[in-house]
């Protein structure tokens, strides 16, 4: 993971969305992520194109949690603990024993060493621009409306 210059808001939106997709359509967390300030873009695998209104599902339920004020907390934990409860089978053979445990509330819980806000209120709007279907590859583009445009 080389996401040290991430931007807080737009990474935290990443983990709240990964978690989403996860729950809506059984996939896996994205492999391939693009995140920048102004717009990011992440890609799915899916069996089947979603339809409009599953979009818009998606996009409503990101927004529902963040405004659900959640607090987003990190923890130092080892390995053999963190298995319990994340697939841990993506880190990189050299991560140390101990890794950070990145949570949002009791939605998502994520090993990360990027930067994120201390709650979901400093997120601002999610909002999915456009998105693709190709050869079972969803790609979700989005933007946030901040809340202090700074
Ligand atoms: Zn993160």
């Amino acid at each position: 993971m080389s996401e040290k210059n991430y931007d807080p808001q737009m990474h935290t939106a990443e983990h709240i969305l990964n978690q989403t997709m996860v729950r809506l359509f059984g996939c896996s967390r994205s492999k391939n992520c693009h995140i920048e300030r102004k717009k990011s873009k992440c890609d799915y695998l899916i069996s089947n194109e979603p339809s409009m209104e599953q979009i818009g599902e998606i996009e409503r339920t990101v927004n529902e949690i963040i405004s659900m004020n959640l607090a987003v907390t990190e923890e130092h934990i080892p390995q053999g603990e963190a298995s319990a409860f994340l697939d841990l089978s993506k880190l990189p053979a050299n991560t140390p024993d101990t890794i950070r445990v990145v949570r949002i509330g009791n939605y998502d819980a994520c090993a990360c060493i990027g930067p994120h806000v201390e709650n979901t209120n400093q997120v601002g709007v999610f909002n999915i621009i456009s998105h693709s279907y190709n050869d079972g590859v969803l790609r979700l583009r989005f933007k946030l409306n901040r809340p202090n445009q700074q």
